[in-house]
């Protein structure tokens, strides 16, 4: 992605750097060729030169840009499980993709993981997002996810004769689970999205059921991990939990009913985890408004208190989380990712503190680019947010982003008043 050149001066706000160091009043942020030169106390900013670009931050706060843990370029208001797979065609997915993708930059987020793409669309949209053709979060792509068939991603009824086959690769067997990993390493994922478990959504295979054997992991993470590609699944029950840990995953989705074991398993591996609660808790008070059947939306019920207690148990123990929400639902349509961070401060009883860092630092760690991103420190790169206001005073300023005088990626002001 292109960067900036010359200087840029951030002046005139608070720090929040995400390091997990205490706030700075009165900072600066210098910017050299798009990486960040300084972050610090105003009064120890090395000089810039007469020709640098200054930002004024309004008294407000600078923070690292956003990274949305859990994204799926291509989901768009879906109503109901068909809405997931052949509601459009590729060409019509494809531009409601990129419109997602500007759309989370606007608000705030400079990088998302993506979990899942119909198709290939996210490999190719993050290839445009590099070049410059079109804006939006630096991606890291999944392409299509990998689930056993009959499982919670295998919806379309036998007889229609659809198949599942721009949205999900079905598997029965290892052999297969290694077939569909080589055939996403070919696509140029870097994520490999399974189904270690179902979910309360399914009609059949509800948050306590398995929808991959360990074997069919096991198979599945050696051929990735032989490609470089690191694994990720949605796991909700403990058994999916535990089998997917066991089986070397590099992260895990959502992790609702976790037990003691399996988080001593995760713990012990520091493997990150992104729950992804507010879509239940939207689920929870809209799903009659879009026909949800009763036995599903206790199903949220229960897995929203399962993964509010798994992720203040992780949190305490000293676990690693990311801020992803699975958005594009029609109760929770994209836009609203900052809505995650508002429900952990003020549903879970997370500090803002510690959710901004959630939603920064290892945001970019799971993204793999802990090096480059994630914080604003010296040497890292200048993705900058810059909000009227304080987020940790507030943190629900962060969902409305006329709020955003600046949302840069490489020192460039890409959203935001200034963009
Ligand atoms: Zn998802």
């Amino acid at each position: 992605m292109k960067r900036a050149q010359g200087s840029t001066l951030i002046k005139n706000g608070s720090l929040f750097d995400g390091t997990g160091k205490g706030p700075v009043p009165h900072a600066a942020v210098v910017i050299r060729d798009g990486s960040i030169a300084y972050a610090g106390p105003a009064a120890q900013a090395p000089a810039v030169p007469p020709d640098a670009a200054v930002l004024d931050a309004r008294r407000g706060t600078i923070l690292p840009g956003l990274v949305e843990a859990h994204f799926h370029a291509t989901y768009f208001n879906v109503a109901e499980l068909a809405d997931l797979d052949i509601k459009y065609p590729v060409e019509y997915v494809t531009l409601l993709a990129a419109a997602n993708a500007k759309l989370a930059l606007e608000c705030g987020y400079t990088s998302a993981r993506s979990c899942g793409s119909l198709h290939n669309v996210d490999v190719w949209l993050k290839k445009a997002i590099e070049n410059g053709l079109h804006p939006g979060p630096r991606l890291a792509a999944a392409g299509r996810e990998i689930c056993g068939s009959g499982g919670l991603m295998d919806w379309n009824p036998d007889y229609l004769k659809l198949g599942m086959e721009g949205l999900i690769l079905l598997v029965n067997g290892p052999v297969e689970s290694r077939a569909a990993v080589r055939k996403l390493a070919k696509d140029g994922v870097e994520w490999v999205k399974t189904y270690p478990s179902g979910d309360a959504a399914s009609p059949h295979a509800d948050h306590h059921s398995t929808c991959m054997t360990r074997e069919e992991l096991d198979a599945a993470v050696a051929e990735a991990h032989n490609f470089k590609l690191k694994v990720t699944g949605h796991c909700r029950s403990t058994a999916g939990i535990k089998n997917a840990l066991l089986a070397g995953f590099d992260a895990i989705e959502h992790a609702t009913f976790i037990d003691d074991e399996t988080l001593g398993l995760l713990l012990e591996r520091d493997v990150p985890v992104v729950p992804a609660l507010y879509f239940e808790k939207a689920s929870v008070e809209r799903g009659k408004d879009f026909g949800m059947p009763q036995r599903v939306i206790d199903g949220h019920k229960e897995t929203l208190e399962g993964g509010a207690e798994s992720a203040r148990r992780i949190l305490k123990a000293g676990g690693r989380l990311g801020m992803g929400g699975d958005y594009g639902f029609a109760w929770t349509p994209h836009g609203d990712y900052a809505k995650e961070l508002t429900f952990f401060v003020r549903e879970v009883g997370f500090s803002a503190a510690d959710t901004l860092r959630c939603a920064t630092k290892t945001g970019a760690e799971i993204l793999g680019r802990g090096n480059e991103l994630g914080t604003l420190e010296a040497g890292k790169l200048a993705d900058v947010l810059v909000v009227d206001g304080d987020p940790l005073q507030d943190i629900s300023i962060l969902e409305d982003r006329r709020r955003f005088i600046a949302v840069m990626q490489g020192g460039i002001v890409k959203a935001g008043q200034l963009g």
